[in-house]
């Protein structure tokens, strides 16, 4: 009896040691340990036995069941292990491999040039100021010495929404905002970039809408030569090293002096180029010292005080500095035109 024994735990330890994955090792722990299995049908045997063989026929089939239980248990983990290993192999994930490219947006070139603008006055003590797009008239004309009836008033074709509001013509309306707002307290810098409008039939060159950045400085003592030296570190910033600024006599009626600005033509060097149509010079901003009676209408002594103030065309910059020859392009908003940028974000 005692050999049956021994044979069924040797048959189930062979088993085991055999089953190949965990379905095959449930089968076994079934055949053998299950209430109908082999090891408890060893059990129900006893009954049979003579009393005093009883006893010691118990414990050996116990052993043999808690041996078997070890065995199929060891057996079980070792199996989930390599279940578990064979799975991850399987779902291994190559990192290594390219992913989709997302397409995603780039800045606009004028709001690459507008920062830049900006980083550079920033960087010599300016402040930012902003304002209205849709103005009033009173800011927009009449504090900026341009009164009903001033011809300076064909000069800019109005989008006029009713008599008194507008959409502003130049950016010089957020100068008199934050010249009015100062109290005749100087000093004064700001620079103010933004969007500006006009009434214009647009082609290469013209937009109806189009952005500006104008520059102002009220202070003790402040002369044409401050503005001759700011031009001409903008110009430097710009357009790269070397340029070259010249003053032409000029009218704005904010400023007097008035003056056109030229910049020494970056692609040539001076020499003459289509560029600069052979002059030499390009044409990129109008400033000029503030108007007296500027200083006055917003509440300043141009006795004790002046001002220079300059405004520059982002497109034109931005044209220049790329080598884009129609306006109309920042407008439509062809992604394979502003995808060009990427490179300069
Ligand atoms: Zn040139």
């Amino acid at each position: 009896m005692s050999d049956r024994i021994s044979e069924v735990q040797s048959q189930a330890l062979e088993a085991i040691n055999n089953a190949s994955d965990l379905n095959a090792l449930q089968e076994v722990r079934n055949t053998y340990l299950s209430k109908k299995g082999l090891i408890p049908a060893l059990m129900k045997e006893m009954k049979d036995l003579p009393k005093e063989e009883k006893p010691a026929f118990g414990q050996k089939v116990n052993v043999c069941k808690q041996e078997v239980s070890e065995a199929l248990d060891k057996k079980q983990q070792e199996l989930e292990v390599a279940a578990t290993a064979l799975k991850l192999e399987k779902e291994k994930i190559d990192i290594t491999l390219p992913g989709d490219s997302i397409r995603i947006g780039t800045s606009h070139p004028l709001m690459l040039i507008q920062k830049e603008v900006e980083d550079l006055f920033l960087g010599m003590g300016y402040k930012i100021a902003e304002g209205p797009e849709v103005e009033q008239d009173y800011y927009n004309f009449e504090l900026a010495n341009i009164p009903q009836d001033h011809p300076a008033r064909d000069m800019q074709d109005t989008f006029y929404i009713d008599p008194n509001t507008l959409l502003r013509t130049h950016t010089t309306a957020m100068q008199m905002r934050e010249l009015e707002k100062a109290h005749g307290q100087t000093p004064i810098k700001l620079i103010c970039p933004g969007k500006v409008y006009r009434r214009d039939d647009d082609d290469a060159t013209h937009s109806h809408q189009f952005m500006q950045c104008e520059g102002l400085v009220v202070g003790e003592h402040v002369t044409l030569a401050d503005l001759k030296g700011t031009l001409e570190f903008l110009a430097n910033k710009m357009f790269g090293e070397g340029r070259q600024i010249r003053f032409r006599p000029s009218y704005f009626p904010f400023t007097e002096p008035s003056v056109e600005v030229d910049v020494s033509c970056p692609f040539c060097n001076g020499k003459g180029c289509n560029v600069c149509k052979g002059s030499g010079w390009i044409e990129i901003l109008g400033a000029g010292m503030v108007h007296p009676h500027v200083l006055e209408m917003n509440g300043f002594d141009p006795d004790k005080c002046s001002g220079f103030a300059f405004g520059v065309g982002l497109e034109r910059v931005a044209m220049l500095k790329y080598g884009i020859n129609d306006i109309r392009n920042f407008y439509i908003n062809d992604a394979r035109f502003l995808k060009m940028f990427d490179r300069f974000d």
